[in-house]
């Protein structure tokens, strides 16, 4: 049991004003592993003060300052990676395999950064006119439990390389990683104020940076619900805003497929990061007369599924994260059947053996109408939805048909063929034969699964406001 009672203001861990305390638990058995401690608006107005006043000094430092600090942030979280990995796996359930990659993604999101700043012009010319890009002010990072410290780790490299400093608002479930993660930014040695953290509730801690005026903007990763409330409050202040939010990305299975390989890589991926990833290709689009051979693929490759143990390095899908969305995953079971989709693999209730943690079957429903809830709403546990499609032009209308559009799949044996597809999908990433990473291209949803672009050049510049100086 671990009780977490301070925050991470001016660099230092220092005991917060709120009072309200909120319980960790296992989710892979139920059992309490610690307790944090909430914070307040008083906690939100001195944390925001120290990154005012920080950024008065920080927002003037060199390029070479700046890598270095990143430089010094990589190899304190490099150095507890292996601790790092392991909380995750206790707090949040998240698989070994999945956890271990997050992590790689955390410490690679330094070194990307350094790439990034090495050539990126901070001056500019256009014309007669001068144009500096320079670091928008104090910036407020709120971000969810599915990957928590790699999505931390990517926006402070993201505001460090730009010169802005933050206050960090986790979701209350991840503070046993946030608190080892702060522990090593401390290690690092950032300036006072670069880096401020308080955990707190999001109608708390939240809103009182959402609101704050002395916040320049907001980075936010999260459900689509909470991306529009943070928007709607950031407006009074006209502050910046980056938005990732929800998807429910579409895997076209053309017809000219390896099918046998295809369709079980379909299938495990949709259960990555045991369904609770908002870059899952949880509808399957696959030719109308192929679906015999689609479903009884799918039943098999589900049947390889492992669920459970998230320590153990063979698992596939660990709990979900909270009885919470244990209980919205079994909700989306429910309408599925309801609904009158074909239930392929899993179903209703935890599987045997696992009736101690957040377990859900690896699910797939199959015959799904892409007018179905199943396949309209993001379900964020491990099902699957299996859509047949008439010809290429239907998936393709199919695809788009939603008002998500984070990211997209399309497999093809013409590569060609795939691109000519993938380029009339509406999705910030569209992978093509696989699941594909590039942590420098830029991340980000069409539609309702966000505004702005994180990574690389663009990434950078959604931190930076463009001043033109003209002679
Ligand atoms: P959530 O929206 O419930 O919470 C995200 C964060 O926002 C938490 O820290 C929460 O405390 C805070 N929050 C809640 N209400 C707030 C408010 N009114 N003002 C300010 N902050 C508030 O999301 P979640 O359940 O933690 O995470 C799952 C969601 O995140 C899914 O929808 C998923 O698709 C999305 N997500 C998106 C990406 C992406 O890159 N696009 C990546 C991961 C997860």
């Amino acid at each position: 049991m671990k009780n977490i009672t301070k925050g991470y203001i001016n660099g230092e861990f220092v005991t917060l004003h709120g009072t309200q305390i909120f319980n960790l638990i296992n989710p892979t058995n139920h059992q309490p592993v610690g307790q944090v401690t909430l914070g307040d608006e008083e906690d939100v107005q001195r944390a925001i003060a120290a990154a005012k006043t920080a950024f008065k000094s920080f927002s003037q430092t060199s390029v070479a300052t700046r890598i270095q600090l990143l430089e010094n942030l990589k190899q304190a979280v490099n150095k507890r990676e292996k601790e790092l990995i392991e909380v995750m796996i206790l707090e949040y359930g998240g698989t070994r395999q999945f956890c271990t990659m997050s992590l790689q993604n955390a410490i690679a999101s330094f070194d990307n950064m350094i790439t990034t700043l090495r050539h990126f012009e901070f001056q500019r010319k256009s014309g007669n006119t001068f144009i500096q890009l320079t670091p928008v002010g104090v910036v407020g990072i709120i971000t969810p439990w599915n990957s928590s410290n790699s999505f931390i780790c990517s926006k402070l490299a993201t505001a460090i390389a730009a010169g802005c400093t933050v206050v960090v608002k986790p979701s209350e479930m991840s503070a046993l990683q946030t608190e080892l993660l702060t522990a090593c930014f401390h290690e690092a040695g950032l300036p006072k104020g670069v880096y401020n953290m308080v955990n707190g509730l999001g109608n708390v801690v939240g809103t009182a940076i959402t609101n704050h005026p002395d916040i320049a903007k907001i980075s936010f990763t999260g459900s689509t619900v909470t991306g529009k409330q943070i928007a709607r409050s950031a407006v009074d202040t006209v502050k910046r805003v980056t938005l990732e939010l929800g998807g429910k990305s579409p895997n076209i299975i053309l017809e000219d497929a390896d099918f046998e390989q295809a369709i079980p890589q379909a299938v495990f991926g949709a259960y990555m990061n045991s369904g609770q990833a908002c870059i899952a290709p949880t509808r399957l689009l696959v030719p109308k007369d192929r679906l015999e051979t689609v479903n009884q693929l799918a039943k098999a490759a589900a049947a390889h599924v492992v669920v459970g143990n998230p320590a153990d390095a063979a698992t596939n899908v660990g709990p979900m994260v909270s009885e919470k969305q244990f209980e919205r995953v079994q909700h989306y079971i429910q309408v599925g059947l309801d609904e009158g989709a074909t239930l392929l693999a899993g179903g209703p209730g935890k599987p045997a053996g696992l009736e101690e943690g957040n377990f859900v079957k690896a699910t797939i429903f199959t015959n799904v109408r892409n007018d179905m809830r199943i396949a309209q709403e993001e379900i964020f546990g491990p099902v699957l939805s299996i859509i047949p499609y008439e010809n290429e032009e239907d998936a393709i209308t199919i695809a788009n048909d939603t008002m998500y559009g984070l990211a997209a799949y399309v497999t093809s044996a013409n590569e060609a063929r795939a691109l000519k597809v993938a380029s009339r999908i509406d999705a910030g990433r569209v992978c093509i034969n696989g699941f594909k990473h590039d942590p420098m291209a830029p991340f980000g949803g069409f539609k309702q699964s966000g505004l702005g672009r994180e990574f690389g050049v663009y990434g950078l510049e959604e931190y930076l406001e463009p001043k033109s100086i003209l002679l």
